[in-house]
Parts: C-alpha cells; structure tokens; sequence
C-alpha cells in the first residue's frame, strides 16, 4: 500500500482510508493509495509552515544545487518513473519517457533561476532609497489532474521551491504515484523533511480542506473548470494568491495554402496526444472550404492506421483512456455528437481487438459538418474527438476560434506569415502555435484567457506567482 509522505516519512492516514487503483489497459485492481483526509491535510500544512523558516535560510546557492540534484535524480530513475506514470494513466511508455524528461527539464531551468530573479532598486522622488524584495508566499497547496501527473506536478513544485516555499501536494486520486516518488526523491536531492509533502485522497475532501485551510498562503490549481469555479470561490474567503489552469477547447486553423503533407499528421497528434486527455488539444478542426474534404479523407486514413495497444508496448501510439468512468463520459459526447446530427466519418466505438476488450480503450473518432454552437464544439470532451468546422475567410475563421468560453491554447496552419501574425493576434488564448501543433515550451509562459484559468506556469513568469513583492524606504 503506498501511504502519504509527510515531514518526509511515509504514513497512514488517520482514517485508515484508501482509494484502489485500477489499471486502465486491463480493468485489474493494482495498488491501494492511502486517501488523505482533512486530519492528515491539517497535519500536512502544519509541517510544511513549520519547515517554512528552514528552507527560507537555504541560500541560494544550495537551493540550486538542491533542485539540480533532483532534475538528475529524476534522469537516473527514468525508466522507472515513466513505467510507474504509463501503467498509471495507460499513456504510451514513450510519451510517459518525453514526460518524465520535460519534468527533469523542469527542475533544472527553475534551479537556474534560483539566483537571478530577485528585486529591484526604485528611482522615487522621495529622499531616500527605495528596493524591492521577492520573498517566499509560504505555504503552497498545488493541486494536480491525472493527465499529466509528474510534468504538471514538477512545473507547481520546481518553481514553488525555487523562490523558497513550502508545499503541500494534492495529486489526482487515481494518479498519485509519480508525485510520491518525485517527493522520495527530493529528500534524497536535500531538500529538507516536511518541505515537500504530499497527500494523496479525494478532491472533494483532501483537496478542499488544502485550499481551505488558514495556513496555506497559495494555492496552484490545475484542472477543469467546474472545479476550478469552486477552488477560486474558497480560496476568496480568506483572499489567498491563486493560480488557476482549467480547461480548453482550442482550434486548429488551416487556411488553404497550408502544406497539408505536414499539417496532418501534426494535426492529427496536436488532438490525439494522449489520447486526446491534453488541455491544449485541438479538438476544433477548422478547415478552409477548398481544402475541407480533401483534409478529412486524408486524416481519416491516418487515424485509421493508428496502433492502439497495450501502454508498455514501445509500439503503441494510443493506449487506453484513463477509467472506465471517463471512457463512458467521452462515448456519451460522441452520442451527443450523433444526435446534433454531425457526421461521423471515422472511429466512435470501443475498438474490437480481444487483446484491448479489457481496457478504457476508444476509437479515435473524427466527427464533420460540427456546428459551431453545439454541445461537442463548445464543450471540453477530453478524448480522441475531432470537431472538424469548415469556414469560408479569414474573418470567419477567427469568429468561430473566439466562439468558445475557453482561451488556452490553439494553431495556426498557413505559409503566409502576415495571415499567420495577424490571425495570431486576433485569436483571445494564451498560447497559439504557427504551423506546430506544440504548445509547452519550459522557457515560455503558458496558461489561459477566460474560463481557462488565471496566472501562468512556466517561463520566469510563474516566479512572480510564487514570490510576494515586499517595498521598502530607507530615508536619507
Ligand atoms: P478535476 O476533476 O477538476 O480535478 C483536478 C484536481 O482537483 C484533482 O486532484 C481532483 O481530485 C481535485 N479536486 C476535485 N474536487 C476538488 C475540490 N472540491 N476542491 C479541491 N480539489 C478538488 O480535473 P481532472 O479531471 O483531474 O483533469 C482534467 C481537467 O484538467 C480538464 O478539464 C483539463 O483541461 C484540465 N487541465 C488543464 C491544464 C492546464 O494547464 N490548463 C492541464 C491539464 C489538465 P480527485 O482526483 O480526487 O478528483
């Protein structure tokens, strides 16, 4: 059973709760997960305010060397992390491989920014000196989804001790595991007992009593928006710093002078990545009338060729969803989808390989002629689902982009670079792509306009969301 880290020992909880994880690939009970409740919250967050003082003393010096340590700890035990993560969430053991680099990549970017992000010297008016201090927040509750479990946990916690705070982590219920290991090896990196904690255990009882809890002074949220509603109503009571990174619905624009040779498979993968349980995916397909039937026969043969399999299978390209409970959830968007009467032109059943009968395995589905006011173009599906939309010019392309309460992230197709900037700057997101359908760049802020969230992660920017400024005034 793997039991909670706290002041950097592995325990119970109180209540002697657990949560069964099941592997999504075969549908077998594999581990039990002690569940966190408010107890152990509580217990957690006293440790980690009582580490505060500690950790803040580290100098600088030793605060990097302590975050490179770990980014190559994370290296030396990569194998075996991206086994732990793709068995986890089913994800293909060569994309859990590139998230177990980006989280190494991770520590070792914010250990070089220890020393170089600090204040400033103010030329006031007034006689005297003016500087600012970039202090530690304090306590951080970093509540993380299980689509990326150990690369979103790393860009919270890597920046968050950087600039010198204490964590509580919360990971997904069904995704704990890397976190736990990730925090193992931070203690064997240095970073001090009861700096790191984490508390695996629901939501709705762990995670709530971490944002409501008086001594956490910042709380990092990533997930959907439904909750990210609630954690931002709760963490106002007692006006803590907030970052939020919620959900998407982003477009992918091809405009008619593309070269649709490597546009399509870009394409295809800026939506079926993770099979398609990524926030940035692109999940609205808007295609330029010439090019709209061309575009989805030649994707259809593609998808059609995927290899879907078992997630340690260094050949499979698309494992299984991560539970039963969200396979369901994606199948009855593709029922809505049938019933608004868009055309399915591949894909939308579970798939009829014996081999995957076991699993949350789903046909990468591709629907055509989606309105663009309908439930599957303007909700967040979160799997192998292409809205596929076609547009007439420019403007209307931009219109149905920005007809969406989301803003995260999105694509655009084109060899014009004046059509490719002016349609870039048009675009309401916090990310867009030219002619890729990537969209994390460690160096590079990311996060998201209107209901995808507030703040950002990454890039020197999240420093500034883990530090407050402090003013001060020496009289001459
Ligand atoms: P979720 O259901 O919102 O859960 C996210 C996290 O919040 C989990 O750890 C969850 O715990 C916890 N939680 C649930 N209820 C809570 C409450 N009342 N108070 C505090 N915490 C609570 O999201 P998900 O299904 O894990 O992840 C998918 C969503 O995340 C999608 O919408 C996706 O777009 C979004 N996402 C956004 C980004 C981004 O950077 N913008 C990145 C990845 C994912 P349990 O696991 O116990 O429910």
């Amino acid at each position: 059973m793997e039991k909670l880290l706290i002041a950097g020992d592995r325990v119970p909880t109180v209540s002697g709760q657990t949560t069964q994880l099941i592997d999504p690939a075969t549908g077998e009970a594999w581990m039990e997960v002690a569940a966190a409740g408010v107890e152990d919250v509580d217990r957690a967050v006293q440790v980690a305010d009582q580490a505060r003082a500690g950790w803040r003393r580290v100098n600088s010096r030793d605060r990097t060397q302590i975050l490179l340590r770990l980014a190559n700890l994370i290296r030396e035990n990569r194998e075996a992390l991206a086994q732990l993560e793709s068995r986890n969430v089913g994800k293909p053991i060569r994309d859990a491989r590139d998230e177990v680099d980006l989280a190494a990549d991770c520590f070792e970017f914010y250990a070089g920014t220890v020393n170089k992000f600090g204040g400033t010297v103010n030329p006031v008016a007034a006689a005297g000196t003016s500087l600012t201090f970039r202090e530690p927040i304090g306590v951080c509750g970093l509540i993380a989804p299980w689509n990326f479990p150990i690369a979103i946990t790393s860009w919270k916690v890597a920046p968050a001790l950087a600039m010198g705070n204490t964590i509580v982590l919360k990971p997904a219920s069904q995704t704990p595991l890397t976190a736990l290991r990730l925090a193992e090896l931070a203690l064997e990196a240095g970073v001090p007992a009861g700096v790191f904690n984490v508390v695996p255990g629901p939501g709705s009882v762990a995670g709530n009593a971490l944002v409501r809890h008086p001594l956490v002074r910042k709380v990092s949220f990533t997930g959907s928006t439904e909750i990210g509603t609630q954690v931002m109503k709760l963490a106002a009571d007692d006006i803590k710093n907030v970052t939020l990174e919620l959900g998407g619905k982003s477009a992918n624009l091809v405009f008619v002078d593309a070269d649709l040779d490597k546009v399509i498979p870009k394409a295809m993968w800026s939506v079926l990545g993770n099979a398609g349980q990524d926030c940035c995916a692109r999940s609205r397909l808007l295609l330029e009338r010439p090019l709209y039937e061309e575009f989805l026969y030649r994707l259809s043969n593609e998808f059609k060729k995927l290899k879907l399999g078992m997630p340690l299978n260094d050949d499979t390209e698309i494992g299984p969803l991560v539970s039963f409970g969200h396979r369901d959830r994606v199948q009855e968007y593709i029922e809505i989808g049938r019933k608004e009467g868009a055309t399915l032109v591949c894909g939308g059943n579970i798939p009829a390989q014996t081999d995957l009968e076991k699993g949350a395995f789903l046909q990468p589905t591709i629907f055509a002629d989606v309105k663009p006011n309908s439930r599957i173009a303007q909700e967040e599906i979160f799997g192998p689902v292409v809205c596929a939309i076609p547009f007439d010019h420019e403007e209307e392309a931009i219109a149905i982009a920005n007809n969406s309460f989301y803003g995260l992230s999105g694509s655009i197709w084109t060899q014009d670079i004046s059509r490719a900037l002016r349609v870039a700057k048009a675009i309401e997101t916090g990310v867009i792509s030219i002619n890729t359908g990537h969209s994390v760049h460690l160096e590079a802020p990311f996060g998201g306009y209107k209901r995808s969230g507030i703040g950002r992660e990454l890039g020197l920017a999240v420093l500034a969301h883990y530090s407050e400024l402090k003013s001060v005034f020496i009289a001459d």
